[in-house]
């Protein structure tokens, strides 16, 4: 049956497998996660227990081959994640983090070992990620991190801080990267590791049903085994953050459908001055600008699939996916709550709890105006960022 919201018919460029999985994880999503999100996001916890069954889904390092992973093509990975951040940009940033970020890193750079070690794990939810990139002082400038690993014989001895780590505080294994005198490097830190902790950040007023994570390293001694063997340089962090910036692309559009949805029920039910909202032309106004940018928003996402399963994805492109994607979605999820008024600001209604994570997603994985000089440099063969 066609979805009215899918104006531009985009669900027909997907494949009857593709159209499959979307709709299981949708299922998903409706029975086991929808009736709790304003819970968890009221009291900003992100339920572990969630892992296994994420995993038993295959939504573990989705579209990774081997060690337990699903091994669907990217597109799929993609309308995963859509299906996610439609029901919370916190559960898709916990599935984006353990496999496009976490897993990613060990897959790409690790040794047989360390795969074998953890990315089964990995793929069931029994054990967490995460992704330790961003420093106090430098999110922007990752080259400039100061926290540094030295070698000491065989071992190597970590000090330094990570700052606004996705499941941190929840997660059995780091990927950290550490300033060596070879350059950028990446480790694998185990929890209870001595000299290792990690503090919750508390407070926040986006991204709430996520944990994140301040992370401390003061003389933690790790075995040479550590070292993810095959990552040199700041270019292997950046390649794992553009596998979860696809994963953005996709996913804001699952936001904002799903804040488009909320708002459209809502006008058609709610009367002033006798009538509909939804038949007064505003309100028209609003909903069909809204409707056009999410189909090209959704068709942007769809294209940057196919490019990547045909192994012709730049990192510009994803750039320019993330940058467009997030902030159309970020403009619809304020412009629906306008929509319900008074009702919009609780969390009965999910368009400014959408607002309100999107903003993080603006943020993370590289910021708007870091991707607008991205796009910019691939534009004008001018890199401004500094
Ligand atoms: P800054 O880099 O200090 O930027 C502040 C402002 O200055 C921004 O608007 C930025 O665009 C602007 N700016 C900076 N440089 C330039 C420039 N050259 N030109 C123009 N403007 C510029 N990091 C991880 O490593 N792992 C995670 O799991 C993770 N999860 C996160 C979860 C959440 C909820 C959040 C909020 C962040 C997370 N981050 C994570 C960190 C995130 O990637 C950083 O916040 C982001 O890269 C921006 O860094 P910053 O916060 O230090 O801001």
């Amino acid at each position: 049956m066609r979805d009215p919201l899918d104006l531009l018919d985009v669900a027909g460029l997907l494949t009857d497998e593709e159209r499959q999985i979307q709709s299981t994880v949708a299922r998903f999503l409706t029975d086991r996660v929808r009736p709790h999100l304003a819970e968890w996001f009221e009291a900003g916890t992100f339920p572990r227990e969630l892992a296994p069954e994420l995993g038993r889904l295959g939504l573990l390092g989705m579209h990774l081959d081997g060690y337990g992973c699903a091994g669907t093509t990217a597109t799929a990975y993609g309308l995963a994640c859509l299906e996610l951040e439609a029901a919370d940009s916190g559960l898709r940033s916990f599935v984006s983090v353990q496999g496009s970020l976490a897993m990613y890193s060990i897959h790409r750079y690790g040794s047989e070992e360390q795969k074998q070690r953890w990315l089964p794990r990995m793929a069931a939810g029994e054990a967490i990620g995460c992704f330790g990139l961003t420093e106090p002082d430098f999110g922007s400038d990752p080259a400039n991190m100061r926290t540094r690993a030295v070698r000491d014989g065989d071992d190597w001895i970590l000090d330094g801080a990570k700052m606004w780590i996705t499941n941190g505080s929840i997660a059995d294994v780091a990927t950290v990267w550490a300033a060596t005198e070879d350059g950028i490097r990446g480790f694998l830190v185990e929890a209870g590791t001595p000299g290792f902790t990690a503090r919750t950040i508390k407070k926040k007023l986006s991204l709430r049903a996520s944990i994140t994570a301040e992370l401390s390293f003061e003389g933690v001694r790790l075995p040479g085994s550590a070292r993810l063997p095959e990552a040199r340089g700041l270019r292997a962090p950046l390649s794992c953050l553009n596998e979860a910036r696809f994963g953005i692309c996709f996913g804001a559009v699952g936001a904002a459908r799903d804040c488009l949805t909320v708002a459209l029920d809502y006008a058609r039910e709610r009367v002033q001055f006798g009538k509909p909202i939804a038949a007064f032309q505003l309100t028209q106004q609003k909903f069909a600008d809204m409707g056009v940018a999410l189909g090209t928003a959704a068709l942007l996402a769809i294209h940057l699939g196919r490019l990547k399963d045909g192994g012709r994805l730049q990192p510009h492109q994803v750039s320019a996916g993330k940058l467009n994607n997030v902030r159309e979605a970020l403009a619809i999820a304020r412009e629906c709550r306008t929509i319900l008024g008074g009702s919009g600001i609780t969390l009965e209604y999910s368009p400014l709890r959408h607002a309100n994570n999107l903003e993080s997603v603006l943020t993370y994985e590289g910021t708007s105006e870091i991707h607008t000089l991205v796009v910019g440099e691939a534009l004008t063969g001018h890199a401004a960022y500094r």
